[in-house]
C-alpha cells in the first residue's frame, strides 16, 4: 500500500509520507501515540506569514495543542515569531516553558475568573482581550492590585454588517464573546475609564476554519471596515487591531492546509480604503490562528483491536476513540462521523469506532479502509490541532496518548499529558 506507484495515485501524498517511520514509534510507543512533524509546524508558520502583508504580528491560539514544544517552534526559529493567545493558567504555563515572554501573549476568554487574572498580571500578563465591561473591570482590579496598568483590546460582537461583495444583511448574534457593538456608542466613556486600565485597540473573532479565500477576504473586509467605523464613530482607541483568523485545515482527512494566494494584497487594499494609517504602524496589526499553524503536522496511530460484522455492516474497533482524538465537545461540535485515513488502499468501508461504552465513540461511518485486522495500526493525518487538547481524556479513565514530536526525523521528545489525582485540604460541610 506504499509503494511509490500506490502514492502518486494519490494526489493527497505530494508531501514525503512520513507513516513508515511512525509506524515503527508505534511499535515502540504503543499507541495511541500522537506524532507531530516540528518541520512541517514551521512550514505552516512561514506559509501563513507569507499570505500576510509586511508587519502582521501571528498569535498562536494555543487551544489548539498547548503542547510546549509546538508553542516553541512557532516562536522559535527563522522569521517573525509568533506570540501566544491564551485562556487559561495551564495555557500560560505552557507557554511560558515554551519561552515566550508573558508580555507577548494576549489572554482571551468570557470567564476569566479574578485567581486566573491575579496569577496572569503576577506572571507579567499585561495585554487582555474584555468581553464586556465588567470583564475589564475585573481585570483593572488585578492590574490595581499589582500596581500596574493592563493594556485591553475590546472583543467586539459586530452588529449588522452590510458585506460590500454581497449586500447581505449580517446580524451580530447574542453571544457571550465580546462587546456588542451597537452598545459602544454609550457604553464608550466608562470604558475608556476604567482604573488599572488601558483600551489600546480591538479584537474581532469571527469565524474558524473558513471555507475558501473569498469567504476570507469578505469577513476581513468587514471586520476593518466596522473598526473603523468604531474609532471614528465613537472613539474606539485603535492602536492595536487583531482581525481574527479563519485560516482553514483540514481534520483527520487527508488533505493540504489552504493556500491564500490574494490575501496580502487584498489585505493591503482594504486597510489602505480603511485604515490608511497602518503603514506606519496605526493600528498595529494582528491575526490568530491555531488549526492552520499546527493541523498538518500531526498524525495519530491507532490499533486495530477487533473487526466485528453486524447485521451486514462492519465495525473496525481502535483502542483510540475520543477519548484520544477531539470530542470537539468544547468547540460546540461533535466530533463529525468524518475520518478519512491518507492512503489508504480501499478494501471496502466500515465504521471506525473507538473503545469507549457510549455509542457516541465513532471516528467515522463509512470510512474506506484497507484490509484490516487485529493488531494493524493505522495512521488518522491532520490531527494536530485539537486532538488531545479536544479530546474527552477523561471519559472511561482507558490510557492516555503519548505524544511524540519529531525534527528531521529524530524523536525530541515523547511525554504523555496524564491526570493525577490530588489531594486538596479537607473542609467541613456546613
Ligand atoms: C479558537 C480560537 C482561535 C483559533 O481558531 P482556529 O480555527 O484553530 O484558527 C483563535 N482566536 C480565538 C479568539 C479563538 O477562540
Amino acid at each position: 500500500m506504499n509503494s511509490p506507484a500506490d502514492r502518486r495515485q494519490n494526489p493527497a501524498d505530494h508531501h514525503q509520507n512520513p507513516t513508515d517511520g511512525y509506524r515503527d514509534l508505534a511499535a515502540r510507543y504503543g499507541t495511541p501515540l500522537y506524532v507531530y512533524d516540528l518541520d512541517r509546524v514551521e512550514e505552516s508558520r512561514r506559509a501563513l506569514a507569507g499570505s500576510l502583508p509586511e508587519g502582521f504580528e501571528i498569535f498562536y491560539a494555543l487551544k489548539a495543542n498547548p503542547h510546549p514544544d509546538i508553542a516553541r517552534a512557532l516562536r522559535e526559529g527563522a522569521g517573525p515569531a509568533c506570540r501566544a493567545e491564551i485562556s487559561s493558567a495551564g495555557e500560560l504555563a505552557s507557554a511560558l516553558s515554551a519561552g515566550y515572554n508573558a508580555g507577548e501573549c494576549l489572554y482571551t476568554g468570557p470567564g476569566k475568573t479574578p485567581a486566573e487574572l491575579e496569577h496572569a498580571i503576577g506572571e507579567g500578563v499585561r495585554m487582555f482581550s474584555v468581553e464586556s465591561y465588567t470583564d475589564l473591570q475585573h481585570v483593572g482590579a488585578a492590574a490595581i492590585r499589582h500596581g500596574v496598568v493592563a493594556k485591553c483590546l475590546l472583543r467586539i460582537n459586530s452588529a449588522g454588517t452590510k458585506a460590500a461583495t454581497t449586500g447581505i444583511r449580517m446580524m451580530g448574534k447574542p453571544s457571550q464573546f465580546g462587546i456588542d457593538s451597537e452598545t459602544l456608542p454609550e457604553l464608550m466613556p466608562q470604558l475608556l475609564a476604567v482604573p488599572g486600565t488601558r483600551v489600546v485597540g480591538a479584537h474581532f473573532f469571527t469565524m474558524s476554519n473558513a471555507v475558501d479565500e473569498n469567504g476570507l477576504v469578505g469577513e476581513f473586509e468587514q471586520t476593518v471596515a466596522a473598526a473603523a467605523r468604531l474609532a471614528e464613530e465613537v472613539g474606539l482607541p485603535l492602536e492595536f487591531l487583531d482581525i481574527g483568523g479563519g485560516f482553514s485545515s483540514p481534520y483527520a482527512v487527508p488533505g493540504e492546509r489552504a493556500d491564500y494566494p490574494k490575501l496580502a494584497a487584498e489585505l493591503e487594499r482594504i486597510l489602505d480604503l480603511h485604515l490608511p494609517r497602518w503603514r506606519s504602524g496605526t493600528p498595529h496589526l494582528a491575526v490568530e490562528s491555531g488549526r492552520y499553524l499546527v493541523g498538518s503536522s500531526g498524525y495519530l496511530l491507532a490499533s486495530v483491536v477487533n473487526i466485528k460484522d453486524s447485521r451486514g455492516s462492519r465495525f473496525v474497533i481502535l483502542d483510540s476513540g475520543i477519548n484520544v482524538l477531539g470530542g470537539l465537545s468544547g468547540l460546540g461540535r461533535l466530533l463529525p462521523a468524518a475520518v478519512q485515513l491518507d492512503g489508504a488502499e480501499p478494501d471496502g468501508v466500515a465504521s471506525l469506532v473507538g473503545p469507549l461504552c457510549t455509542p457516541g465513540d465513532s471516528l467515522g461511518r463509512d470510512v474506506r479502509l484497507p484490509a484490516l485486522e487485529p493488531g494493524d495500526v493505522i495512521v488518522v493525518p491532520n490531527v494536530g490541532a485539537y486532538g488531545v487538547s479536544a479530546s474527552l481524556q477523561g471519559f472511561l479513565s482507558r490510557p492516555v496518548a503519548v505524544e511524540a514530536v519529531v525534527r528531521g526525523g529524530q524523536v525530541v521528545s515523547a511525554t504523555q499529558l496524564v491526570p493525577v489525582r490530588t489531594e486538596v485540604p479537607a473542609v467541613a460541610v456546613s
